[in-house]
């Protein structure tokens, strides 16, 4: 019978420099017996200093765009030199190419659209570190293959988006990883990124190395999936925001579901639905301390848990009314949604009065300017930013109150199980010096 498949997923901060990588090499020997697929992000920080050749490039800068491509074509040299002690021929011929296509398409004039472009030179970041850690793989004895992930990924073609095309995708798991496995008990391969059906680089959103590790466990009907992150597991709260968190030891996928979607950034939200379908547990472990046990995310996982918060920072609140003076009714609703759609706001809390109707939404690019324009002719607005959307998952008064502190509550809404609040800060008054 063929072994099942186990699915590990390290992310940026896991891999951000040499010893990083020799420690995910020590972290993987235990297993060298076992049949498994490892997703890689890029590098710590690559992801954003491409974000920056791609901005300097598309707005008409192509100098700066080359000479930060040239800073990432270094650091990525001095951390190849630190790792081997003789540089494999291969991976130096791997990575130059991936450059050079690069800074050939910095040559070219931009596309029409930004988000294509973005997704050619961003993609590269995954790319480079997987064949970074494939080589040290197999020169620490761990014999691994290197997989495109874009040869088994199959998406639409919204750029920095990429909406996952199930069957292509599942269908070609099936046919590419499998021989593989046979080859070499470890496979690895690029988070983030899959393919159109033209042959062009998609990516799955930002922090969208989880999700493509829940994709192949999907595809492949794994036994488990471990993401390894520099956290003991999932927490009651980001540790860099708040003092005296915990650790959760088991988790629903229903609890993972909703405290991710509003912004507990520890596990991508798309992560969780595909594991979900298919009960295949997940594991949230410390890659600093390997030996513990971290967070068991599944079916059944008892219903008991402590307040649990996450914070959405960059929301947006927009105060719509009718330019009629009518009430806000049915088709207006309809027509405003139309709206968000085209514009891809992601809502994340909503209420309307007779006259208004609030919305509540992630700020990013220029999407809420685009979306005002767009129904300016029927609708008035008023727009709040650089808010905080507070989600904490069964409140407790203190919590509450804890949380309360400092800040002006622009919009609060409450389920039996959760409470929302979006917020923003008031500066302290203080008493004049005499
Ligand atoms: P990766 O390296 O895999 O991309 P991330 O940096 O995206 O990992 O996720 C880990 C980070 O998530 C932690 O460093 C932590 O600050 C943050 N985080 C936010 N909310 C939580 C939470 N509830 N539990 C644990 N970590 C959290
Ligand atoms: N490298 C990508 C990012 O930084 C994807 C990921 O790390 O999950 O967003
Ligand atoms: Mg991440």
């Amino acid at each position: 019978m063929q072994k099942k498949v186990n699915v590990f997923k390290f992310g940026g901060a896991s891999l951000k420099d040499a010893s990083a990588i020799r420690h995910v090499g020590e972290i993987l020997q235990p297993f060298a017996g076992d049949s498994l697929v490892i997703v890689v992000s890029a590098m710590g920080k690559t992801t954003n200093a491409l974000e920056e050749v791609a901005h300097a490039y598309w707005h008409g800068k192509p100098d700066e765009a080359r000479q930060k491509l040239h800073d990432i074509h270094q650091s990525t040299t001095a951390i190849i030199q630190e790792l081997f002690a003789e540089v494999p021929e291969e991976l130096t011929a791997s990575i130059n190419d991936l450059f050079v296509s690069v800074e050939w398409a910095l040559d070219e004039t931009p596309n029409e659209e930004y988000d294509f472009d973005y997704d050619q030179i961003v993609s590269l970041g995954e790319l480079i570190s997987s064949h970074i850690v494939a080589a040290h793989l197999n020169a620490v004895g761990l014999p691994t293959s290197w997989l495109d992930a874009r040869d088994v990924i199959q998406t639409d073609n919204t750029y920095r988006e990429g909406w996952v095309k199930w069957p292509e995708t599942e269908e070609r798991a099936d046919r590419l990883v499998p021989p593989l496995l046979k080859e070499t008990n470890f496979v690895l391969t690029q988070g983030f990124i899959g393919n159109t059906s033209e042959n062009y680089t998609t990516t799955l959103g930002r922090e969208g190395s989880d999700y493509s590790a829940a994709i192949f466990s999907y595809c492949l009907n794994a036994e488990a999936m471990s993401i390894w992150k520099d956290v003991p597991g999932v927490l009651t709260a980001d540790p860099r925001i708040f003092e005296n968190v915990s650790k959760i030891d088991r988790l629903s996928y229903r609890e993972a579901i909703e405290m991710t979607y509003y912004g507990a950034k520890v596990i991508h939200p798309k992560t969780i639905k595909p594991l979900q379908n298919k009960s295949i547990p997940l594991y949230v472990r410390s890659f600093i301390e390997p030996e513990l046990e971290g967070t068991f995310v599944t079916d059944d996982a008892g219903d008991a848990y402590p307040p649990m918060v996450a914070v959405e920072p960059d929301q947006a609140l927009i105060n719509i009314s009718t330019r009629d003076f009518s009430f806000v009714a049915e088709h207006h609703i309809k027509e405003l949604f139309e709206h968000i759609t085209t514009t891809r706001l992601q809502v994340n809390m909503m209420q309307n009065t007779a006259i208004s109707f609030n919305v509540v939404v992630n700020d990013i690019d220029d999407r809420v300017e685009r979306f005002c324009t767009l129904i300016d002719e029927n609708f008035k607005t008023t727009v709040d930013r650089n808010l905080e959307l507070i989600t904490i998952r069964h409140y407790t008064p203190d919590v509450v109150e804890s949380l309360r502190r400092g800040k002006v509550n622009l919009l609060e809404g409450r389920l039996p199980l959760t409470l929302q609040m979006v917020v923003k800060d008031v500066p302290v008054m203080r008493r004049k010096e005499s």
